[in-house]
């Protein structure tokens, strides 16, 4: 017999798609919160930008760094 925790813990292992509101990509990383409005919940790549936007980094050099975190993870 699955307790009704069990249950819960096996949904939350179904990674399914969710679309950015913010990009429009489907991703199924776990959501981030936006900065912008603390409700929309928008892409891990989104999080890093609305952060670095915050901190003054130029749209170029956000997308940069976004691509060397996901040369990152590839590996
Ligand atoms: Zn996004």
């Amino acid at each position: 017999m699955i307790s009704a925790k069990g249950v819960r813990e096996i949904k939350s292992d179904i990674r399914e798609p969710r679309f950015c509101p913010k990009c429009g990509c489907s991703y199924t990383e776990h959501p981030a919160l936006s900065r912008v409005d603390n409700e929309a919940l928008i892409c891990t790549d989104c999080s890093t930008r609305e952060a670095l936007d915050a901190i003054g980094v130029s749209t170029e050099e956000q997308e940069k760094i976004i691509s060397i975190i996901h040369r990152n993870y590839a590996e």
